[in-house]
């Protein structure tokens, strides 16, 4: 079979499908490139132009404690949570990073104790992000070590619990299993998917350190921009610290653009301001966007009666649209039912469906997740695949 990264195609590279070499589509990633589609639209209002002269130093706001912050890029990410309403900024720290990623591993650095003989435990409940694992204990660290399910946990030492809400992989709301109040344990709120594209918006999250991404809001991945709102000073300070001893700062040229790639997503919901280019608003178009194909799954999986599962979603309120909506998830978590497969990914694999199992998010081999956000002939080739096989 041909094999194709969906990421290296053009978004009009229709690919070649013959019997002979069924191409194969690789949705283990969650590569957000179905965004594509408006960044198109929108044109000149989303381009930017920086000349030779500029960005050029290191420093970005010297008065800021987060002194590699751009401050048109603060604006943008406070103006956008108060806006979607998913988010308290105020008395909040904003703090950037190369990608949530970098964040994430911030986070640890700063909310471990350096003088403790015993490292803390990182805990997440399952199905938990197949990052989290490999990424706590990436660097053999000292400071702190991945505990897995938060359900089993039982040490005695500190521990700093991960909640993803909406979850990846399996797209539901969650909060923190375990207490705080005994002083041991911290939280990290990874809120990567909490936009109204993907879930209800019901509150604006408030907690101690929320962590999220553009890649995830725009699609714009490949800016690598993440940002952390932090409610103490010592955290920030020593998540900042991380950071700087890290990468001596973020990428300028990339705040500078994330800026603009928000400021175009909140005026298109504005009609005094509207992108004269984009014909609907940005979350109305990601929103339509992820029904439909969420649709197009559940229509297509009827087909194998009852073989293949997805998760039914709670309908709730959502405060941003006012309107009474279901989550569609970035990612389609789904289980196997079939006599005798075991081996979900094995059995997708052999279909030149190529997904990620459910051993890397800690649970049984039955369940894989497949990205939703992939290019449109690729999802295409995808609904026709699992209409037809049972
Ligand atoms: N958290 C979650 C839950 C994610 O799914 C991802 C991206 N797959 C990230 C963080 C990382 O995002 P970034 O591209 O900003 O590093």
């Amino acid at each position: 079979p041909i094999s194709i990264s969906a990421a290296a195609m053009g978004a009009s590279d229709r690919p070649a499908i013959s019997n002979d070499h069924p191409l194969v589509i690789n949705l283990d990633h969650g590569d957000p490139t179905m965004y594509e589609k408006f960044w198109k639209k929108a044109g000149d209002e989303a381009t930017l132009v920086i000349s030779g002269w500029e960005t050029m130093s290191y420093f970005s706001n010297k008065d800021n404690v987060c002194w590699f912050l751009e401050r048109g890029f603060e604006e943008e990410v406070r103006r956008l949570h108060e806006f979607v309403g998913n988010a308290v900024v105020d008395g909040k720290h904003i703090i950037v990073g190369t990608g949530s990623t970098q964040l994430f591993q911030a986070a640890l650095f700063a909310l471990s104790d350096p003088n403790s003989d015993q490292p803390a435990n990182v805990v997440s409940s399952v199905p938990y992000y197949s990052v989290y694992p490999v990424a706590t204990d990436y660097l053999k660290s000292r400071l702190y070590q991945w505990a897995g399910d938060v359900e089993k946990y039982q040490g005695e030492g500190s521990y700093i619990e991960l909640v993803c809400s909406p979850n990846n992989p399996d797209g539901l709301s969650k909060q923190a299993v375990l207490s705080s109040e005994n002083g041991k344990g911290k939280t990290i709120h990874d809120l990567a998917y909490y936009w109204p594209q993907y879930t209800a918006i019901t509150a604006a999250a408030d907690h101690d350190i929320m962590l999220f991404t553009i890649s995830k809001t725009t699609g714009h991945a490949g800016i690598r921009i993440g940002w952390a709102l932090v409610k103490d000073d010592e955290v920030a300070r020593k998540m900042i610290k991380f950071i700087e001893m890290n990468t001596i700062g973020v990428s300028k040229d990339s705040q500078i653009r994330a800026a603009r790639i928000l400021s175009v997503v909140r005026n298109s919901h504005d009609n005094s301001k509207i992108v004269h280019s984009v014909e609907e608003s940005f979350f109305h178009y990601a929103r339509r966007t992820m029904t439909e194909r969420w649709d197009r799954l559940n229509e297509a999986i009827k087909s194998s009666n009852g073989a293949f599962i997805l998760a039914d979603f709670p309908s709730q309120h959502c405060n941003f649209s006012d309107e009474i909506i279901e989550s569609h998830p970035a990612f389609a978590w789904m289980k196997c039912e079939k006599e005798g497969i075991d081996d979900f990914y094995g059995f997708l694999k052999k279909h030149n469906i190529l997904t990620r199992g459910g051993e890397h998010f800690g649970v049984e081999k039955k369940y894989v997740r497949i990205s939703m956000l992939d290019r449109d002939p690729m999802f295409d080739i995808f609904i026709n695949r699992m209409s037809i096989i049972h």
